[in-house]
């Protein structure tokens, strides 16, 4: 099983991320958790390049999918074909909702590099956590004690790729589930509970 997880900045997924590992471990699954940009060595040095340099757009996009690929290749596939549940902090879906909806990168352009990088592979599962954007830049301001390019960018940078998120979700009702974020740790618990039971039978 393949699941993935995105949202804002601030929309607060660490905590059940991590709830949520520990949970398949306890039910017996063999759970891996990685992330994107990143997951592999090279990805993780790609990550510090898209997270501290300016960079062109394009540029940023490619790099992107160039992670992503890695990450495909040497950790999910492998995962996936040993029968784990592979989790993966942001896909493909960060990238239409940042690089296209935030940045305005031609949704064309980044369908043609998901066919490219992914063939057929997509998540049997993504969990978007979704809160208004005042209690996303609240967490933000928060919690880090330093923000990357991303998570300074302006509120209006937010407001477009939080609507590219609930657009995907819209548009893939079947493999997206909302989380509503804004309340209690019990309440989006109870959310992913649902969510895995209705899309996942688990
Ligand atoms: O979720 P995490 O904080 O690890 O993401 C790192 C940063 O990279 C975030 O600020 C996120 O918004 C940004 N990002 C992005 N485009 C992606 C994936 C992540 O701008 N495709």
């Amino acid at each position: 099983l393949f699941i993935t997880v995105e949202g804002v900045d601030g929309a607060g997924k660490s905590t059940p991320l991590a709830w949520l590992t520990e949970q398949l471990k306890a039910i017996g699954h063999s759970v891996v958790l990685t992330r994107e940009p990143g997951g592999t060595p090279l990805g993780e040095r790609l990550r510090d390049l898209l997270l501290h340099e300016k960079m062109d757009l394009e540029t940023e996009t490619l790099l992107m999918f160039a992670s992503r690929r890695e990450h495909i290749a040497q950790v999910i596939v492998p995962a996936l074909a040993r029968g784990d549940i592979l989790i993966s902090d942001r896909f493909t879906d960060a990238t239409y909702a940042y690089q296209g909806g935030g940045r305005g990168v031609s949704l064309t352009k980044i369908e043609q590099l998901e066919a490219w990088v992914q063939h057929d592979l997509q998540p049997d599962l993504t969990l978007l956590f979704d809160v208004p954007l005042e209690v996303a830049q609240a967490r933000l301001a928060k919690g880090r004690d330093s923000l990357d390019k991303f998570e300074q960018e302006s509120m209006d940078f937010f407001v477009r790729t939080r609507e590219a998120y609930l657009a995907r979700a819209a548009a893939d009702p079947s493999r997206i589930a909302i989380i509503d974020s804004t309340g209690t740790f019990e309440h989006t618990r109870t959310q992913i509970r649902t969510a895995l039971a209705q899309h996942l039978n688990m």
